[in-house]
């Protein structure tokens, strides 16, 4: 092995002196098994047994009533096939004591390549496995929905999990779904996926944390709100968290909406947009993008309302505003910025992006019907935030474009003047 030393004398070093326990037995497979010819100090360590109480001895004094036959098949054989084997199980100290225990065994060939023996290197692995038993059980005893999984499949589901799907097992939930994602009911006001191949953890995470919240029905069919925690897990997991709160979801929410909303269109008031701008615009450069300003205002409006009234002009007004957010995303906002004005706001990282969105709205107005508004059209102005400016400087530039979208002929969209 290494010049200059005897390899005798480095092979007991190793062995007297390593943490791993060490085990070596003779070849022979057949009933009642290969004999132990040697163990080092730290298998003494671990069982209790010395050389003398195990000499002639079979691994099988180490085997018990929870030992997995099924784990000692296999090794028996890769043994017989003359193959590394490595694997894990729960052995007995000499005590009596269980202790868990992960292992390899490789044959040693003599210099026929005959097998003459089988050497076995041991982990005591049993203050990992406790460890992992007990973070399990505090993990369970906790109220909150707690799942792993890397998006796609779920790796791990904690009880209230199972309690509230009324499953037994994890198992069990897959033969119905792979992901929780499946479960989010689709109810306005709520995250849940708009197609089948959006990452809805990457979706949730981009959205403002009061409205990172999904509802889901329990096993009696009963729907439940819950804000969503999401940390990373490593290995591309996270592990989320579902926190329960249908109780005080009720009130609050209709206080909030009432306080933040418009009540004829449903959209957001001024109100939010200025409680809410400069954290949204923070939250943007950290993500590395810019805000994304939209302003528009519906083209001869006042005619509308002459011609057909103003309960007509109302409907208009409402359909603008849901044709607005189906054409957006989730985490864009969309507010109410005046009588027929409205604003809506998004992460984007260049201009044309925020233009596209425009773009998007204006086409699909413009080809809506508003029956028995023969049609509606819109004028568009957009913008891009600076870093230091504010709501009212932001609305100022693209308000002068929107200015433009309408001299130059309506229904279209002008970007701002830097
Ligand atoms: P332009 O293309 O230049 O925008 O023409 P316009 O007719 O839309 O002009 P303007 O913006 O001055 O008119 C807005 C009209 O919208 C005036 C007002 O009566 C009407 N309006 C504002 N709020 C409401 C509302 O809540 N309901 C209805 N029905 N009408 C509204
Ligand atoms: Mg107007
Ligand atoms: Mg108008």
């Amino acid at each position: 092995m290494i010049k200059g030393i005897d390899n005798e004398s480095i092979l007991a070093a190793i062995c007297k002196n390593s943490y791993n326990s060490i085990l070596i037995t003779d070849a022979n497979l057949d009933l009642p098994g290969p004999k132990i010819v040697y163990v080092n100090e730290a298998f003494t360590k671990t069982t209790g047994y010395t050389l003398e109480d195990l000499h002639g001895k079979t691994p099988r004094i180490l085997q018990g009533k929870e030992t997995d036959p099924k784990v000692l098949q296999e090794l028996k054989s890769k043994c017989q096939q003359g193959k590394d084997f490595a694997g894990s199980n729960i052995n007995y100290a000499k005590d009596g004591s269980i202790y868990h225990v992960e292992w390899n065994i490789s044959p040693i060939k003599n210099s026929q390549g005959k097998i003459t023996h089988f050497i076995s290197i041991q982990r005591n692995i049993t203050h990992e496995v406790e460890t992992i038993y007990t973070l399990q059980k505090i993990i369970d005893q906790q109220k909150n929905i707690i799942i792993i999984t890397d998006g796609l499949k779920l790796n791990y589901v904690n009880q209230s999990f199972k309690n509230f799907f009324g499953v037994e097992s994890l198992e069990e939930f897959l033969t119905q779904d792979d992901c929780i994602c499946s479960r989010f009911s689709e109810i306005e006001g709520f995250y849940y996926r708009k197609t089948e191949d959006e990452n809805w953890i990457k979706a949730l995470q981009n959205l403002s944390s009061e409205k990172r919240i999904v509802s889901m029905q329990d096993e009696n069919f009963v729907p439940h709100g819950f804000f969503v925690g999401i940390d990373d897990f490593g290995d591309n997991k996270d592990i989320i968290t579902f926190t329960d709160i249908t109780e005080s979801i009720g009130e609050k929410r209709t206080l909030k909406h009432k306080a933040y909303h418009d009540h004829l269109s449903g959209a957001f008031n001024r109100e939010f947009i200025y409680d809410h701008f400069e954290h949204y615009k923070q939250e943007a450069y950290k993500n590395g993008t810019y805000l994304g300003l939209i302003i528009f205002d519906i083209d001869h409006f006042k005619h509308v309302n002459d011609t057909y009234g103003h309960n007509v002009g109302d409907k208009v007004i409402q359909k603008i505003a849901t044709i607005t957010k189906e054409t957006t995303r989730a985490s864009d906002y969309l507010i109410r910025w005046g009588g027929e004005e409205f604003v809506v706001l998004a992460q984007v990282k260049v201009i044309e992006q925020i233009e596209t969105v425009a773009e998007h709205i204006r086409v699909a107005i413009e080809n809506d019907s508003f029956d028995p508004v023969p049609q509606v059209t819109a004028s568009f102005g957009i913008a891009l935030s600076e870093k230091e400016e504010t709501l009212e400087a932001l609305v100022k530039k693209a308000d002068d474009a929107l200015y433009r979208a309408k001299n130059e002929g309506r229904n279209k969209v002008v970007r701002a003047k830097r």
